[in-house]
């Protein structure tokens, strides 16, 4: 029987194991914290604010692959009134709908954006220096970095496109996704999987092949090698709960500036107490700007889209997540130049700035699969069709 050892108990380290165990082999997880999760952990009550993730991108190849194994849990639809409550500023104003500039980059006609070019000259040239602005900014949701107009244009497209799909791709696992993660890890207990919490791990283990599902921050200090590097956002986190008042937005995106805020409770009235919503926000940072600089551009996206909010505010804390939100391509570079999964001497990368396809953290789920089909020394497609 193989065995493997998995090192992180994240998004990443649970698909690892899972995926390990199903195909026979004997699998530890050591994971540094007293849960599991990672990034993907959901605070307990009353305000029950992820970490990080929210949406379940169903056009991701994780939904599947969580499906199939029923781990995905209920869901949190949007009611359509909410969903019409999502407002865009633009010109400093809120609006109900994106400027038509924008929605040129998102017509069939529209060929596969250049790597090699970055991304605003090249939207630019289909819908003028505004549109390109607007529809970069949007991005934000899923990019979380301070000018995704500078990044490939080929990386920002596919972000674009996926981000503006409809019906949307986005879906949200209700309770949040610490439900997944506790489902995850209950299958991994069923198959076998040795999971051991409170165990930081700071000398690789050379008896058994090793997938090291951490950040990239931590796997550069856990290996030694300082070439794991790859860009990723940084930005500001605000998370505040506000009494409930009819008429509040569903959502505002800023399209003058990255950023992203959602009133979550919208669609699941589990996170937060009777009477209260909740409401997380994110707002990239350039590298001179403070965490105050991303609170005070909450502030304006809150002022237009959720009216006496000061007044109604009954919780309220902000974060800097500094290289937590996942990879960025620069133009000339894709998912293929980032650090590869496979390090040698049976020791595989698995997480979401390592070389393997996908939006956030289907590039975790991606990584993982191929660090665990190396480890088997299986063919990947074999593992993929499980
Ligand atoms: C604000 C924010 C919003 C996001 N939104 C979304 C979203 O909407 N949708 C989406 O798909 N993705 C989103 N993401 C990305 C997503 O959270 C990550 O891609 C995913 O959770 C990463 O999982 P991972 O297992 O690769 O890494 P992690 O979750 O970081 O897990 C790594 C684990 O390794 C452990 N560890 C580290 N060092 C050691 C050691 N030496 N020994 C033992 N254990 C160790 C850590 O404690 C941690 O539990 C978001 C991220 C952030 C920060």
């Amino acid at each position: 029987m193989h065995r493997i050892t998995v090192i992180g108990g994240g998004f990443a380290g649970l698909t690892a194991a899972i995926t390990a165990a199903e195909a026979g082999a004997e699998v530890t997880v050591h994971e540094a914290h007293h849960t599991l999760g990672g990034r993907a952990r959901t605070a307990d009550g009353p305000y029950r604010t992820n970490d990080g993730p929210h949406a379940l991108y169903n056009g991701g190849p994780h939904w599947a692959w969580l499906r199939r194994r029923d781990l995905i849990g209920p869901l949190a639809p949007i009611p359509p009134l909410e969903a019409a409550r999502l407002r865009l500023r633009h010109r400093g104003a809120l609006r109900r709908t994106p400027p038509f500039a924008m929605l040129k980059l998102l017509r069939r006609g529209v060929g596969p954006a250049p790597v090699d070019t970055d991304f605003l000259t090249w939207a630019t040239g289909i819908a003028g220096e505004e549109g390109a602005r607007a529809a970069a900014h949007y991005c934000a949701v899923a990019l979380f970095h301070h000018d995704p107009g500078s990044l490939s244009a080929a990386f920002v497209q596919e972000r674009l496109r996926r981000a503006a799909k409809l019906p949307p791709e986005a879906h949200y696992p209700r309770g949040g996704w610490g439900g997944v993660v506790d489902r995850m890890a209950a299958l991994a207990w069923n198959l076998g999987v040795r999971m051991e919490t409170v165990s930081r791990v700071d000398t690789l283990p050379t008896d058994t092949p090793v997938i090291v599902a951490t950040s990239l921050d931590a796997a550069r200090r856990l290996l030694d090698d300082p070439s794991l590097t790859w860009p990723s956002g940084r930005t500001t986190l605000v998370d505040l709960a506000v009494r409930t008042r009819r008429g509040d937005a569903f959502a505002v995106s800023d399209l003058d500036a990255p950023g992203w805020i959602e009133r979550f409770t919208a669609q699941d009235r589990t996170l937060a107490p009777a009477g209260e919503q909740l409401i997380q926000g994110q707002l990239p940072l350039a590298p001179h700007e403070s965490k105050a600089d991303g609170t005070a551009r909450a502030e304006q996206l809150l002022d237009l889209g959720f009216p006496g909010w000061r007044e109604r505010l009954t919780w309220r804390r902000e974060a800097v997540a500094n290289g937590r939100t996942g990879a960025v391509d620069l133009p000339g570079t894709t998912w293929r130049d980032r650090p590869a999964v496979d390090r040698g001497d049976g020791v595989y990368l698995a997480g979401d700035q390592v070389a393997s396809p996908g939006l956030l953290s289907e590039v975790s789920f991606n990584s993982a699969l191929t660090a665990v089909s190396l480890a088997l020394g299986r063919r990947e497609l074999d593992l993929k069709r499980a």
